[in-house]
C-alpha cells in the first residue's frame, strides 16, 4: 500500500550517460516525494523487547538503551551495518559530544535531507532519548541546509555539500576541528556519531519496537532524475518495490541498479532484497565510464581525496601498463581508500576513477 507524504523541493546531482559523455556530472532533479512502501506491523514485533513501555520512557538508563537495541538487533542505518548497541557500549564518556550525522555523502542519496525537513520532531526526540540515557555535554546536528531557527534545540550546523564530508572522522573535523588519530576511535575521544537515520531508528525502537526492520532509502529514476525517499522493510524484494513506485512501468535486468548509493551500486540480482546496506535503488541506465579518454593529469581526483590515496599516480601507473602489478602501486596508498567516490565525481574525464583504485586496493573488480 502506498501512502504518500507531503514531499518538498531537494536539489540533487546525479550521473546520466549523457553528462558523463559532455563532461558534466550534474543534473539537477527538483522532485521530492515520500512514500511509505511497508510499515511493518508492530504487534508482531513486542516479543522482541523484553522492556516495559514504563521502563523505557520512565528511567531510560545507558544500560536500558544497549539492551533495548540488542535485544531488536538493531543495526546501524549508514549503510555499513553495525550493531547499535555495540556503537553506544564503545561510547564511555560521561560528557561527550553527540554528532548526528544527516550528511549523506553519495550524490544520488537524498533520504537524510527528506528526513531532516519532515521529520525533524522526531530527531528532536531521539536526541532527548540518547541525551537522557547517555548525558552528553553537546549535541549537534550537521545537515546540508539551515534548519529553521527554534525547530531545533540543540546546535546545528550546516556543512557544504560535497564529497566526502558524511564520513565519520571528516565530519567530526570539519564540524570539531579535531583528527581522530589512526587506530582511535571517535568514542575513544568522547565523539558519538551517530547517522541521522539511526536516531530516528532508536525512536521507533523506544516507542514501539518497530525500529529494526524498517529503513529509509533513496529510490532514483535515472532517466528524469527524480528521486524518492521511500521507507521499505528489511528482507523485502526490491524489484516488487520497484513495481510498487513505478507502478505502471516494467523493467527487466539491466534496467534496475541497487547499493549503498549511486557511486556504488550494481545491476540487480535475480531475488535481490533490501538488506541493512541497501540505501539506493535506480531505475534507468548508470555511468557508462570513459575507458578510452586519456587522463589529462588534472590532479582533481587527487585532491578530492580525503583519505591521502596518491589517486593520479594510480591513474597514471594503470594508463600506462594496464591493471598489472598492482604491488608497484602500493606506495600510492591505495589501501587508504574509503570507496567515497569523490575522485570519479570529479574526474572531467568520466574514467572511473574510485574502480581503478580499488583494483589497486586488491578488490576483485
Ligand atoms: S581514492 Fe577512494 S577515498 Fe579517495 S576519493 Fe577516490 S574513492 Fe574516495
Ligand atoms: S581527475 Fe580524471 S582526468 Fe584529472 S587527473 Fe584524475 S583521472 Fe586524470
Amino acid at each position: 500500500m502506498l501512502k504518500k507524504q507531503p514531499g518538498s523541493i531537494i536539489r540533487i546531482k546525479y550521473f546520466s550517460k549523457e553528462n558523463i559523455a559532455k563532461k558534466n556530472h550534474e543534473t539537477k532533479a527538483v522532485i521530492r516525494k515520500a512514500i511509505d512502501i511497508h510499515l511493518i506491523n508492530s504487534k508482531d514485533l513486542t516479543t522482541y523487547s523484553n522492556l516495559s513501555n514504563e521502563e523505557i520512557n520512565q528511567s531510560l538508563t545507558r544500560e536500558k538503551l544497549i539492551e533495548l537495541c540488542e535485544s531488536l538487533r538493531l543495526t546501524g542505518r549508514s549503510g555499513n551495518g553495525f550493531l547499535v548497541a555495540d556503537k553506544l557500549k564503545a561510547y564511555k564518556s560521561q560528557k561527550g559530544i553527540l554528532l548526528i550525522n544527516g550528511v549523506e555523502c553519495d550524490p544520488g542519496l537524498i533520504h537524510d535531507a527528506w528526513l531532516y525537513r519532515n521529520q525533524l520532531a522526531k530527531v528532536q526526540q531521539g536526541a532527548d532519548i540518547l541525551q537522557k540515557a547517555l548525558g552528553f555535554e553537546k549535541v549537534i546536528l550537521a545537515t546540508k541546509e539551515p534548519i529553521r531557527e527554534g525547530k531545533f534545540k540543540y546546535s546545528q550546523i550546516k556543512i557544504r555539500d560535497q564529497f566526502p564530508m558524511g564520513y565519520e572522522n571528516y565530519l567530526i573535523k570539519t564540524v570539531l576541528g579535531r583528527k581522530v588519530p589512526q587506530g582511535k576511535r571517535a568514542t575513544d575521544m568522547g565523539i558519538l556519531v551517530m547517522n541521522l537515520q539511526t536516531v530516528l531508528a532508536i525512536v521507533e525502537a523506544v516507542n514501539n519496537r518497530a525500529s529494526a526492520y524498517t529503513k529509509w532509502i533513496t529510490i532514483a529514476d535515472m532517466r528524469s532524475a527524480k528521486a524518492y525517499a521511500v521507507k521499505v522493510e528489511l528482507g523485502k524484494d526490491i524489484m516488487e518495490i520497484i513495481k510498487q513506485v513505478f507502478r505502471t512501468q516494467v523493467f527487466s535486468k539491466g534496467e534496475v541498479f541497487a547499493g549503498e548509493g549511486a557511486l556504488n551500486c550494481h545491476e540487480l540480482e535475480k531475488d535481490e532484497v533490501i538488506t541493512d546496506t541497501t540505501s539506493f535503488v535506480a531505475i534507468g541506465s548508470m555511468p557508462n565510464y570513459s575507458k578510452a579518454k586519456k587522463c589529462v593529469k588534472c590532479g582533481k581526483c587527487s585532491r578530492k581525496c580525503s583519505a591521502g590515496v596518491e589517486v593520479l599516480n594510480i591513474i597514471q601507473h594503470v594508463q600506462k601498463y594496464g591493471k598489472v602489478n598492482r604491488q608497484a602501486c602500493q606506495s600510492y596508498h591505495p589501501e587508504k581508500c574509503i570507496g567515497c567516490g569523490a575522485c570519479t565525481y570529479g574526474c572531467g574525464a568520466g574514467k572511473d576513477v574510485r574502480g581503478i583504485v580499488g583494483w589497486a586496493k586488491g578488490e576483485n573488480i
